[in-house]
């Protein structure tokens, strides 16, 4: 007979490895499942400054290496294969994934987001034709060409910042009057010869058929349309949650986002989200880590019926 699991961690960002460290440390018996790569949204990042204990500047890819160094160090290995069904029969989960069927007492949830689309004709078949959701992935083909950003938070001004250093010119192109971004990122901005914004603008239709050529604007309120000319077009309207999988089997607000209790615990009492699928204040790495970390240790301490004094 199949052995069941304590526990299945569905994603191998810094959350999910977070709770794999963790789940490893208590002893439970459990697999981890990525789609992709360990690190999930690390390898959109081209610097860290911010995560203690890192060196100012690593690189997005330097700590996904790190995180899949440590996982080898534990004995743990990822299995790379997508989950696409968790259903609850009689007390045990019956998770299916690309590969196979596997049971468990338990779930933790660290799906994480994905791009949030303009959802406009043309932009997905022109997808890796000039429009791109990652300046750090895919900025270096567009050296001395025309791009725009569209977006007005941090990741809108860093994508522009980042790619002012090798764009002929960049162009923020911002639906609101004002940027939400920190003020050091747009002080940063304004100091750029080869950058300007574009305020009050959304984009109406983006052209071309195999490449991109350029796109339609129209003004917020007013309504006047004109044409922008360009090489490429960065999209950074924000993240939505990997959440599709797990809609019948926990609560999520009215963006999808998996709502949980302060310890991680979902409106399943065997099932726990971490990390940027769970509605959170801060989506960061440090605190997708953290929470990781306590989703594991409440596992444990449900599974096993034991009460830790942490
Ligand atoms: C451009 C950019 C820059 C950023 N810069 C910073 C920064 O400087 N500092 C900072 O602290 N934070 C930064 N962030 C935010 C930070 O990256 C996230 O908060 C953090 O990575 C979230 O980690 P996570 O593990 O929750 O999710 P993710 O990293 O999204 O990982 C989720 C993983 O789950 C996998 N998965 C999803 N569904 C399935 C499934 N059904 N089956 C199997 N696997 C699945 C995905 O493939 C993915 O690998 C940035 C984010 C972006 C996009």
């Amino acid at each position: 007979m199949k052995k069941v699991l304590d526990l299945i961690i569905v994603g191998a960002g810094i959350a999910g490895v977070n709770a794999a460290v963790y789940a490893k440390r208590s002893g439970l018996t459990f697999k981890i499942f990525e789609s992709k790569a360990i690190g999930g949204q690390l390898f959109y990042m081209e610097r860290i400054d911010n995560y203690l204990g890192l060196k100012l500047g690593t690189k997005g890819r330097e700590l996904a290496k790190i995180l899949s160094e440590s996982l080898s160090g534990l004995d743990v290995s990822v299995e790379n294969e997508q989950v696409t069904e968790i259903k609850q029969q009689e007390g045990v989960f019956q998770v299916s994934t690309s590969k196979g069927q596997h049971e468990t007492k338990a779930v933790i949830l660290a799906t994480g987001s994905s791009f949030r689309k303009l959802g406009l004709a043309n932009e997905i078949k022109l997808t890796g034709r000039g429009v791109s959701y990652c300046a750090v992935c895919d900025g270096f083909f567009f050296k001395g060409k025309n791009v725009a950003v569209v977006g007005g938070g941090n990741t809108a001004v860093e994508e522009a910042l980042y790619l002012s250093s090798f764009a002929k010119k960049v162009t923020l192109i911002h639906r609101r009057n004002e940027l939400r971004a920190l003020e050091y990122l747009t002080k940063n901005l304004s100091e750029k010869d080869n950058v300007n914004i574009i305020y009050n603008h959304t984009i109406k239709k983006i052209l071309g058929q195999q490449q991109l050529k350029g796109l339609i604007l129209e003004e917020s309120d007013k309504g006047g349309a004109r044409e922008l000319s360009l090489d490429g077009l960065f999209v950074a309207i924000g993240t939505s949650p990997n959440t599709e999988i797990c809609r019948q089997l926990v609560s999520t607000d009215e963006n999808g986002f998996i709502t949980t209790d302060s310890k991680m615990k979902t409106s399943n009492d065997f099932v726990w989200a971490c990390g940027d699928c769970r509605r959170r204040p801060l989506r960061q790495l440090i605190t997708a880590a953290s929470e990781g970390a306590i989703a594991s240790i409440e596992v444990y301490k449900k599974v096993r019926q034991s009460y830790l004094s942490v």
